[in-house]
């Protein structure tokens, strides 16, 4: 690792005025999470250097990537630059760094199948759709294909929802608000994120993986196994009561208050501070983990769903009452501009989305609350 200087930030200012960034060449907007080197001295000014790293490209060849001196400036800039960094006086080039302009159709203009509004049978995923980053495109690239094959075979589509999985967040993000800038797929665009756990993963998609053709059998009673094993390990917990003498010298050596009589052992793995090594102190835990012989994964997942079950369940209430919203279906072609009583900005934009759902209605920007309602009286709610 090295870093950048007063005197690098000195020496690459020199070529701003031939950065097509910076001149008005290239008009887009970079990505906002991967700033250009000329961007953080322009952006942060009052740090007088930058932290870089320094990657081999592979195990046979001295090609470093410096990572974090993404660059459009001049190539002699460049270069005169970096040979100021400590650490890179001898450096060569293999060639310059430079910027790329991309292209994109506003994403608004497809349905949540990714297949484009306009042309029938016409499917776009990845970057031509405005996003960033590798798994954004893998992820449409799977959802387009699925839903491709499956209009081919004229089945029912396959859409995931924004409370099952974060790929049902990406399109609905896309497709309902469409993006200004390169979008990237952050955990925080997701209201439910507590539903949406990498631990989980398997018991949200292996059921529709599988109904698709695409999970084997195997992983499927695989994942149900789990499913039933950490739900019995629950049910333990849930059911199996510990005395207080045995439970408060554990507690205590936690600073977790002491009980005054027997409880279930639930309340106390709930806990903040108690874990699953503390629980595994008590003999009936131990003895039910020496005869079930339960895998890390199940105990993982017992742990989670008792630690946490009172923030999933509130989570999972908030959901269900939204997705009675995503049950009432607005007919294709709807046209809003009869409705007097919702703002003319709402109108057009319902009009040029034209949303399936009040719940997807809901989300566009523009489109208040009170539109909503106006929205709910007109489809009879
Ligand atoms: C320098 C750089 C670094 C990046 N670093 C990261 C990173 O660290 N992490 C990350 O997540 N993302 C990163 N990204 C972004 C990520 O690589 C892209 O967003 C992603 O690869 C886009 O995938 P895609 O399939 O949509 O498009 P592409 O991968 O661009 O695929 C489009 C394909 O279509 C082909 N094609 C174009 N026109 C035609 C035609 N007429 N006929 C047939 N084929 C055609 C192209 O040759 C290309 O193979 C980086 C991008 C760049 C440029």
């Amino acid at each position: 690792m090295t870093y950048t200087s007063a005197l690098v930030h000195d020496l690459l200012r020199e070529g701003f005025d031939r950065s097509p960034m910076f001149n008005g060449r290239i008009k887009s907007l970079g990505p906002r999470y991967c700033p250009s080197i000329e961007d953080k001295i322009n952006r942060f000014a009052d740090k007088d250097r930058h932290q870089l790293f320094v990657e081999p490209e592979g195990w046979n060849t001295c090609e470093m990537y410096v990572n974090g001196f993404s660059t459009s400036l001049p190539e002699d800039v460049q270069f005169k630059a970096m040979r100021s960094i400590v650490g890179f006086e001898n450096v060569k080039f293999f060639r310059p760094g430079y910027a790329i302009e991309y292209d994109y159709f506003p994403p608004t203009q497809l349905k949540h199948t990714l297949e484009t509004k306009l042309i029938d049978g016409l499917f776009f995923a990845g970057q031509i759709n405005g996003t960033t980053g590798y798994e954004e495109a893998a992820s449409q690239g799977l959802m387009a294909g699925i839903n491709a094959a499956l209009k081919v075979q004229e089945k029912e589509p396959f859409i995931l929802r924004r409370d099952e999985a974060y790929i049902g967040v990406l399109v609905d993000d896309l497709i309902t608000k469409g993006t200004e800038e390169p979008y990237r797929m952050f955990t925080s665009r997701a209201e439910y994120r507590t539903l949406l756990r990498q631990d989980n993963a398997d018991f949200r998609l292996t059921p529709k993986g599988f109904d698709l053709g695409l999970a084997s059998e195997k992983r499927l009673r695989r994942m149900e196994e789990k499913r039933e094993q950490s739900e019995n390990f629950v049910q333990f917990f849930k059911e199996t009561s510990i005395s207080a003498e045995e439970a408060n010298p554990v507690l205590e050596a936690k600073d977790s208050a002491a009980v005054s009589q027997q409880g279930k052992m639930f309340k106390l793995f709930a806990r903040p501070n108690i874990g699953i090594e503390d629980v595994r102190k008590f003999e009936a835990v131990e003895s039910y983990i020496r005869s079930h012989n339960p895998d890390r994964e199940v105990i993982e997942q017992a742990e989670i769903q008792v630690k946490y079950s009172g923030y999933i369940e509130k989570e999972r209430n908030n959901a269900d009452k939204l997705s009675r919203l995503e049950n009432i279906k607005i007919p294709a072609n709807f046209d809003y501009s009869a409705l007097q009583s919702m703002s003319l900005e709402a109108r057009e934009k319902l009009n040029k989305i034209q949303p399936v759902t009040i719940s997807q209605a809901s989300r566009i920007s523009g489109v208040s609350p009170s539109d909503v309602s106006v929205l709910l009286v007109y489809m009879g709610r």
